[in-house]
């Protein structure tokens, strides 16, 4: 069972969680944790302000998010549990002052130290749930998830090993859970091999969980948010978004990796290697059933089940005639994206060009230099992906022209209809997505909201 960041908010939060997590208590369920809402971006600031050389203002802009924990702490704890926690709270506020002092100084890789600022986060909600889990009569266990969950040294966006990560969940968990103990971790965080802190990414509690519970073959993996469900789309964005009740694997995986940050892109592979199946629900409303993922889904009424979209996407055309029926072209071209270690996320071919996405433009300029030896580049900033989900795209003519008419006067510069066949996926300037899912969610689901809530 995995508790987002609004699912460990405040007081009342750890109340709901407490019930959810007892209502299940014959499950026996392993609790993972994000840092309190809010928490991981205090940090990242913090971790950002000592690198400008100001550690002391870095640390002092925590204590709000410290008094949070201490308001939680005495509302739940006896004497006792809040003396064991406050130990904890005082060892890693110390600990904080002097990682970001040493961030000033830079006297470690940066990427080292932020992970260890910004783990603290989940370090000391999972703390502090676990002692208040015990107070309120469930027999909690807090286990630290850098000894459980092993990876490379990525900081950032670690990847787990998972061989020796399944053994180590196992050797540790299991004696927990036939102890009838809960055992309660933190997301996010793990340890590399030379026991360094990493973190799996932001967002990355979901991923943790999927780890843990792939690895005890869990009857289930359980994402509790702040939201009933993975929904038709953003409700933020279009606020008649709905629940899907089925999403399979596929479909729930494209639309995580394209934005629809409810799961966490990776969470989906370990949950499939073990055909677990995923629930994603609401904490604040725990008696909605929410979206169950499975391995098949079937089609809903409206043909596509969901549009989800990400921002700050920036495009890459590389046009040369040496592409005109020659190989090895392709091969060199991926080459320099290896080379600086960038993710490619839409490609579109033709004979002479070729287009393509990228989320992360650290490293653009030098990639557009290499590419330069290739054919002639063009960049353009501020574009978004839009990624329409749904099986019935295998099977339904006719709902491309219909998605695409929805929105004829906006200008597509790259489609690409997924290799999966379960997605189609455009790009749009970043001013126009809002209005752009907005369109299409009342095209394709408006109708059907009846329709699709019976299946
Ligand atoms: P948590 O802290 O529980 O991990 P997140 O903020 O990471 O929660 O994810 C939940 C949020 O994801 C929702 O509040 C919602 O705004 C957003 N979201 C984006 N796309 C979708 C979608 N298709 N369905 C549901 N929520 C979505
Ligand atoms: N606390 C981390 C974040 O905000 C991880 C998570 O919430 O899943 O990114
Ligand atoms: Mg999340």
């Amino acid at each position: 069972m995995k508790f987002g960041g609004t699912s460990v908010g405040d007081v009342a939060a750890f109340e709901r969680v407490f019930r959810i997590v007892s209502e299940q208590i014959d499950k026996r369920p392993v609790v993972v944790t994000s840092a309190m809402t809010k928490v991981t971006d205090a940090l990242l600031s913090a971790f950002d302000l000592a690198r400008k050389n100001e550690p002391e203002q870095g640390f002092e802009s925590l204590q709000p998010h410290f008094e949070r924990h201490v308001e939680v702490a005495e509302h739940y704890l006896g004497e006792d549990a809040k003396q064991k926690f406050y130990k904890e709270l005082e060892r890693a506020k110390s600990d904080l002052s002097e990682v970001l002092e040493r961030v000033s100084r830079r006297s470690l890789p940066v990427q080292l130290l932020k992970d260890v600022v910004v783990a603290y986060g989940e370090l000391l909600s999972s703390r502090l749930l676990t002692e208040v889990l015990r107070s309120k009569g469930i027999n909690a266990r807090h286990a630290d998830a850098r000894r459980l969950i092993m990876t490379d040294d990525e900081h950032g966006a670690a990847n787990p090993v998972w061989d020796e990560t399944e053994k180590i969940i196992q050797l540790e968990l299991n004696p927990v859970l036939k102890n009838d103990e809960v055992p309660v971790m933190g997301g996010f965080i793990a340890a590399s091999r030379s026991g360094e802190t990493t973190t799996l990414g932001r967002g990355g509690s979901d991923y943790s969980a999927a780890l843990i519970a792939a690895a005890l073959r869990a009857g289930e993996l359980q994402i509790w948010t702040d939201v009933t469900g993975v929904m038709t789309c953003d409700p933020r964005i279009a606020p008649a978004a709905y629940t899907i009740p089925v999403l399979s694997y596929e479909e729930a995986a494209e639309l995580a990796y394209f934005g629809a940050k409810v799961l966490h892109p990776k969470t989906i592979q370990p949950a499939v290697d073990f055909s677990i199946p995923v629930r994603v629900c609401n904490s604040w409303k725990p008696e909605e059933i929410g979206t169950m993922v499975l391995a098949e889904s079937g089609e809903a009424p409206s043909k596509i089940k969901s549009i989800a979209s990400k921002k700050g996407i920036t495009i890459l055309r590389i046009t040369s005639a040496r592409m005109l029926g020659s190989y090895g072209f392709m091969s060199a071209l991926f080459q320099v994206f290896e080379r600086h270690r960038a993710v490619i996320d839409v490609i579109s071919t033709s004979e002479v060009s070729l287009a393509l996405t990228l989320d992360n433009v650290n490293s653009l300029d030098q990639i557009v230099n290499d590419l330069k030896r290739l054919g002639a580049v063009e960049v353009e900033h501020g574009n978004a992906v839009v990624c329409v989900v749904g099986e019935g795209l295998r099977t339904t003519s006719g709902l491309a022209a219909k998605l695409f008419s929805t929105i004829s006067d906006v200008n597509i510069p790259l489609i690409s209809h997924g290799a999966s066949s379960v997605n189609v996926t455009f790009v749009v300037k970043e001013e126009v997505v809002g209005e752009v899912i907005k369109r299409l969610h009342d095209a394709f689901f408006t109708e059907n909201i009846a329709k699709d809530a019976q299946t």
